[in-house]
């Protein structure tokens, strides 16, 4: 059955939900992103519509939120702040991580403090020579009895320096009792004494894109999440729900633009009249309306095929691909539109022009998913 329109409660949420962010984070976007700082005490307040968590089930602490509401959540998010859904993405992936492979004293330990909005986590997964190909990892975790000793670099890593914990993907070396292989280990910042620095990029200024470096960390045993061997099995669990994060992100950035495009369209005069009189102003917004809807709708999709329980690998890779690709293309035309008062660092087209781009390098860059694409179209694979 294909059903286009949210249910009530869907609606419901997008109302009040939209109310708030309009309230409480448009007017402290700019301030913040000038100053290279997120507001953290943001979460809490959040987390009483599902922000935080949400798609976990109510006995875990969370919602138990179907995928189209949530998606509803991250374009309202991506709407008003991408810095803001990016930070969200990060909490609530460690959340989905936690919540499915974590020990009960591990989910005491570290998901609670998570779901309390007590403590920051980040993911780390990327390297410096090695991202799109994760399985390539040189960060190392040798088997030391009670421990592991760890050593490597991790690159552009989320908050990784503002991160009280984190979960860091290392490859154990075998013994001669175990292969070894890609594991996912749970650290404390006060505990591990690994070192960070802030890599400045030109995107989501209220993020800390961060390098981390582990030289002889040692990890207790009880760190280690899941099993030991399968921590690539683990990231590849979360990431279709990552990609439609990043999706209905985009979609909402694509949005802001596009309002905002309106809006000037009909304010800004030149020769005499709106410049949205002009048939190649209107050329410009109809663009942004089609690409942005045309997105939202690849977003439900998957969206709504994981809300059936299907894998829904192809729905996200493609709703990922061509919603951040095409909120870039909306930020451009919305740039356009807005004639030289787009450059300007006193407007929020800038920012969104500069933030839609960062939707198309990581979860997966556009080349990735294509191939990913390929792989489910064909039924034969690039990457081997
Ligand atoms: C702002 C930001 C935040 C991030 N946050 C995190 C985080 O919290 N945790 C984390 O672990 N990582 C994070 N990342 C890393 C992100 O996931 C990687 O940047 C991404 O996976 C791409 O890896 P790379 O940058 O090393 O590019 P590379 O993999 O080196 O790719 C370079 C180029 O080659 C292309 N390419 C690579 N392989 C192929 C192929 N087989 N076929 C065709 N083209 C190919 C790519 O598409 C790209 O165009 C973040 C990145 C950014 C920019």
């Amino acid at each position: 059955m294909v059903d286009f329109e949210l249910t009530d409660e869907q609606n419901i949420l997008r109302e009040t939900v939209s109310r708030f962010l309009a309230q409480e984070v448009d007017p402290i976007v700019a301030d913040h992103e000038r100053r290279g700082e997120f507001a953290w005490e943001l979460l809490p307040k959040l987390k009483q519509f599902g922000y935080i968590g949400g798609l976990l089930p109510e006995q875990a602490g969370g919602f138990g939120m179907d995928y189209v509401s949530w998606a509803v959540l991250m374009e309202l998010a991506g709407y008003h702040w991408l810095s803001m859904r990016v930070v969200l993405n990060t909490v609530n992936i460690a959340a989905s991580l936690l919540h499915t492979h974590a020990t009960p004293a591990q989910r005491e330990r570290f998901l609670k403090p998570l779901l309390e909005c007590k403590k920051r986590f980040f993911v780390g997964i990327t390297e410096p020579n090695h991202g799109s190909n994760v399985a390539g990892m040189e960060t190392r975790a040798v088997d030391k009895g009670d421990h592991y000793l760890i050593n490597g670099t991790k690159l552009w890593i989320t908050n990784g320096i503002w991160a009280d914990f984190g979960i860091l993907m290392a490859k154990v070396t075998p013994t001669d009792s175990h292969p070894g292989g890609i594991t996912a280990f749970l650290v404390e910042r006060e505990q591990a004494q690994y070192s960070g620095r802030r890599v400045h990029t030109m995107i989501l200024q209220s993020t800390a894109t961060s390098e981390l470096v582990f030289e002889d960390v040692a990890v207790p045993k009880e760190n280690v999440l899941g099993k030991v061997g399968e921590g690539l099995k683990l990231i590849l669990t979360g990431l279709n729900y990552g990609r439609l994060n990043v999706s209905m992100g985009a979609v909402g950035a694509a949005q802001a633009a596009l309002d905002l495009s309106i809006r000037y369209a009909k304010d800004r005069k030149q020769f005499g009249r709106p410049i949205g009189s002009f048939q190649l102003v209107q050329q410009h917004i109809v663009e942004m309306q089609c690409l942005t809807e045309a997105a939202r709708w690849l977003g439900f999709r998957a969206a709504a095929a994981l809300d059936r329980g299907k894998p829904a690998r192809m729905e996200c890779s493609i709703a990922k691909k061509v919603a951040t690709e095409s909120a870039f293309e909306v930020a451009n035309h919305a740039l356009q539109v807005h004639g030289g008062m787009g450059y300007s660092k006193d407007y929020p087209i800038e920012r969104i022009f500069r933030d839609t781009r960062g939707g198309i390098i990581p979860e997966g860059t556009s080349e990735v998913q294509t191939l990913i694409i390929g792989r489910e179209i064909l039924g034969m694979s690039a990457f081997e």
